[in-house]
């Protein structure tokens, strides 16, 4: 075997990618999801990709990040929430919506549950992005970024197996669910990653902005299919 084929099939197996698929699901169809992982120890999995990640230079975000934002929360969780990337917050305390917009989700789940009378806390719940790494100035993540550092998510979301995900975002939505569909159009309808169902949702950001007000109406519609599917 060549060199650079064995750096580049290291390089995926470091990943934790067994099996590489080159072509994208066609159009209308479930976004593929990797073969089931043994998900009987979701916390020590979860170790596992972290210890995987380790100092990870595999694009090029890493050089202007301060801390790598794996994820929080239960790892026995029945909601999984993937945002887009870490934020300045999020880098500086190596933490997943821990600023303003991470608050207003805090939030959302919290009311949402409350009111519809359901017994979950963001603690309960486990909140990731889909690049681990904060993109300089705020910009989006790049596609390729988003492919190479979604493997991992794809991996968290194997261990964590939810009953459902929320993407927050059209950037998240369009990585996860590898559609070019707009969030206006995808929100609010159920989606699927493999055998999981996935609910598209604006971005917290975006629900901060005051000329937002439907749109956070919309949201928390949004919130409360994704949690009765959930937990009734
Ligand atoms: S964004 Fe992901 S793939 Fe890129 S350097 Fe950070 S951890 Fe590695």
């Amino acid at each position: 075997m060549s060199a650079p084929l064995r750096n580049y099939l290291e390089f995926y197996r470091d990943l934790g990618i067994a099996e590489l698929f080159v072509d994208p699901p066609p159009a209308g169809e479930a976004a593929p999801a990797p073969a089931p992982a043994d998900s009987a120890d979701p916390a020590g999995q979860l170790q596992v990709i972290q210890n995987d990640i380790g100092d990870c230079t595999r694009c090029r975000l890493h050089k202007g990040r301060h801390s790598i934002v794996f994820g929080s929360g239960n790892p026995l969780a029945k909601v999984v929430f993937v945002g887009e990337g870490p934020g300045a917050d999020e880098d500086a305390q190596g933490l997943p919506f821990v600023g303003r917009a991470g608050q207003l989700l805090t939030r959302m789940i919290e009311k949402t549950c409350a009111k519809e009378g359901l017994p979950v806390r963001r603690n309960d719940v486990y909140i990731c992005n889909v690049v681990k790494c904060r993109p300089p100035d705020n910009r989006a993540p790049e596609k390729d970024e988003m492919e190479i550092c979604g493997r991992f998510l794809e991996r968290q979301l194997q261990a964590i197996a939810p009953k459902a995900v929320c993407v927050l975002g059209g950037t998240a939505a369009k990585a996860l669910l590898r559609t070019t569909a707009g969030i206006t159009k995808l929100r609010g309808n159920w989606q699927r990653w493999g055998d999981i169902p996935v609910m598209p949702t604006f971005h917290p950001s975006y629900l901060l902005r005051a000329y937002n007000a439907e749109a956070k109406r919309l949201a928390w519609e949004d919130l409360k299919k994704l949690f009765h599917l959930a937990y009734d």
